[in-house]
């Protein structure tokens, strides 16, 4: 069983803003405060944490745990940072910025800024390979309700008018990558397979024509066609992917409501993240966030020029 903790014991393990503090300084300096400017170790803590938390003796200039992570223009207490990472880890189909707001105590547009940095220190760090023989499937989110039904029809142009194609990966370790794609066409399909996929590997999908081209790319393809009869023959299946699919709608219909076109990719990756550390326990998985926080920014103009 992973090692999950409830709100009360978050509560318990972070009582105040101090508490949170240490916490965060703990993890990115293991015990050594390092400046975020010049990574010097030459540095002092500042009287009453003013104007920041210490001042580096080489560089000269102040720093706290924040500087150089997607922290450093939030003036928002790192309480309210852990309370948001653990609000999000917790939630497996995720939190609407509206409750985030209410229990956090800021308001909505806070929330969702919040919300969003935190998703994005969640993208990325997908560069090496998947693991063994892959599922690969396509879905659609948004639209109109009475289209939903229609997403699994085999023609050339699936989908619907208004539905942005997610194309979705899930290797033999239960592991899963997914994004959005402006086109479910060969080039975009077949790419995302050579991107993701062991090469030379072993691929399933359903019959849709364009996965054809992944035979000819070194891909031992396996086709299914969407009926019971098939999965038990070969034992080949799409259905780990399309479970992923089923997680994914629930939160967008139950949760997000309506996920923006420019944040799409951002709600996906956040459902994968959280899919693929459901076993590593609260601990690590707000430890893994914070370590992802470094080097990153996202300002709100960037997320709302987007
Ligand atoms: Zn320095």
């Amino acid at each position: 069983m992973p090692d999950t903790f409830s709100t009360f014991e978050f509560f318990q393990k972070f009582p105040n803003e101090k508490s949170a503090r240490k916490f965060f300084e703990a993890r990115r300096w293991a015990g050594e405060s390092h400046c975020g400017h010049c990574g010097s170790i030459n540095v002092s803590e500042c009287k009453d944490h003013k104007p920041m938390a210490y001042r580096c003796k080489d560089c000269r200039k102040h720093f706290s745990v924040r500087t150089g992570t997607v922290l450093a223009e939030s003036r928002l207490p790192l309480l309210k940072w852990l309370l948001a990472i653990y609000m999000l880890t917790s939630a497996r189909k995720g939190i609407p910025s509206t409750q985030m707001a209410r229990e956090l105590g800021v308001t909505q547009k806070t929330a969702w800024f919040l919300a969003q940095r935190i998703r994005e220190t969640w993208m990325g760090g997908n560069d090496d390979k998947m693991d063994g023989q892959v599922q690969v499937d396509e879905t659609y989110v948004g639209g109109k309700e009475k289209n939903k039904h229609a997403d699994k029809k085999l023609n050339a142009s699936r989908g619907a008018v208004g539905k942005v194609a997610v194309v979705g990966m899930r290797d033999e370790q239960g592991q899963v990558r997914a994004m959005p794609v402006k086109q479910t066409n060969a080039a975009t399909l077949v790419k995302f397979v050579k991107d993701n996929a062991p090469e030379s590997g072993e691929v399933v999908t359903d019959e849709f024509r364009a996965y054809n081209g992944l035979a000819a790319q070194g891909f031992t393809h396996k086709t299914v066609r969407h009926s019971a009869g098939e999965y038990v023959r070969d034992m080949a299946h799409t259905n780990g992917i399309e479970s992923f699919w089923s997680l994914l709608k629930r939160g967008y219909i139950g949760v997000y409501h309506y996920m923006s076109e420019d944040h799409l990719h951002r709600y996906v990756n956040e459902f994968s993240f959280r899919h693929n550390t459901a076993k590593v326990g609260t601990l690590n998985f707000i430890n893994m966030t914070i370590d992802r926080m470094v080097d990153k920014r996202l300002t709100y103009k960037d997320l709302t020029n987007g």
